[in-house]
């Protein structure tokens, strides 16, 4: 049985006010310029300055600028008559009877204040050692993977940088991650001992994140940044459908780990289940697999595999995914389907699986079933979604005046 929170709002709860630009989400560099432009410091201070502020942002989670005792007080109250330091709001968090924890988080469009709020899932799967935080790029996805809850919900908008940071800023401060913060004590659970409740992150959540590259690098070099939150780059994944130009990219620019959403062995199979498959097929996207930067035995790729009941599950397509991945560093996760209200595919038997995995193991590949978590609350893999809708044109002009 699952347990819908009634939280008290008073801290967790913070709404954005839309109409000052939020300094979370911004590189230490575009902060020490947003200082100077507001003429809060001179050039010469920024640097100090914003030297502070990343501190006080991402090491201690703080949200108010009068708790920032090293900034003097005029200039504590310039800063928070300027800007904010907005998180999303939640509107609902669930734990699972696993103790996986779900989490609908509502963002105001930073550049359209007038339009409605949107909202996306966010996920937190936590185990004895390790906890790790689903996040989302978008809300809806343009993606129609015929197997994802989120793929039938039309995509409204990408996220900001700020708000993929303020998922894992909001889950850090609920989950006590941050100094002085306490464990929730409502049946969710936290790594034991002193590791952090958050020690990964994957891109994984809602939408996709190589169609919103420029956010999603952006906030993960922040939340990876040394002096920051400091979450290792090897324990962030980005998983992609496949948007091939934007591999090769990833590997340079953020250099996190690569997950692949493959989940079939051909062209004809991949273009129903992952559509985005007819624009760039199997072999283009192995091809840029092959070729992605830092790729090594230490640092593999994921291929995700969503075990389809006699779709996708059987002993000759095991073989073929080997043969396939032949040469690429890899690992296979083999993900039994999660049903959604509407879905058309049912789940392979356990048998079935660990003959798959038996297979693909044989051949030299590590290839764990990943336990559903957090089914009971549609926490598991390809089960988020939100209310939000995309604004029609008419409504856009009749908010723009
Ligand atoms: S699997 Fe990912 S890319 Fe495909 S529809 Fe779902 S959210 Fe979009």
């Amino acid at each position: 049985m699952s347990i819908a929170l009634n939280l008290d709002h008073s801290t967790a709860v913070r709404p954005a006010v839309a109409s000052r630009p939020s300094l979370i989400g911004l590189s230490k560099a575009q902060i020490a310029s947003a200082l100077v432009d507001a003429g809060i410091t001179t050039d010469r201070e920024s640097r100090m300055r914003a030297n502070q502020l990343w501190n006080w942002l991402y090491v201690n989670g703080t949200t108010d600028f009068d708790r920032m005792t090293n900034v003097a007080k005029p200039v504590r109250q310039k800063l928070a008559d300027t800007f904010i330091l907005d998180r999303p709001e939640i509107v609902s968090e669930q734990v699972s009877s696993d103790g996986t924890r779900k989490w609908l988080f509502r963002f105001r469009d930073p550049a359209n204040p007038l339009y409605p709020p949107v909202e996306v899932e966010t996920v937190y799967i936590p185990e004895q050692d390790r906890g790790t935080l689903c996040v989302s790029s978008q809300v809806g996805c343009t993606l129609t993977c015929s197997f994802c809850h989120t793929g039938t919900q039309k995509l409204v908008r990408n996220l900001t940088a700020g708000e993929i940071l303020g998922q894992v800023l909001m889950a850090r401060e609920r989950l006590g991650d941050f100094p002085g913060g306490q464990r929730p004590d409502d049946g969710g659970l936290v790594p034991s001992g002193d590791t952090r409740a958050i020690t990964n992150i994957v891109m994984m959540g809602m939408g996709e994140p190589l169609y919103n590259y420029e956010n999603v690098k952006q906030a993960l070099l922040i939340a990876s940044a040394g002096d920051g939150m400091s979450l290792s780059k090897r324990r962030i994944t980005l998983s992609t459908s496949g948007v091939v130009p934007f591999i090769e990219p990833t590997g340079r620019e953020i250099d996190v780990m690569l997950a692949i959403s493959l989940h079939a062995t051909n062209n004809d199979l991949r273009d129903v289940l992952v559509p985005i498959n007819k624009k760039w097929p199997i072999e283009e996207l192995l091809d840029a697999c092959r070729n992605y930067p830092g790729l090594s035995n230490a640092r593999r790729i994921t291929f995700e595999y969503v075990m389809l009941d006699g779709i996708n599950d059987s002993d000759a397509e095991a073989r073929e995914l080997v043969r396939l991945l032949a040469g690429i560093p890899a690992k296979i996760n083999l993900i039994p389907f999660n049903p959604w209200p509407g879905s058309n595919y049912g789940t392979s038997p356990s048998s079935r699986i660990e003959r798959f995995a038996d297979i693909v193991n044989k051949a030299g590949y590590a290839s764990p079933v990943r336990t559903p978590r957090g089914r009971d609350i549609f926490a598991a893999c390809g089960q988020l979604k939100s209310e939000s809708e995309r604004l029609s044109k008419k409504d856009r002009e009749a908010l723009a005046g």
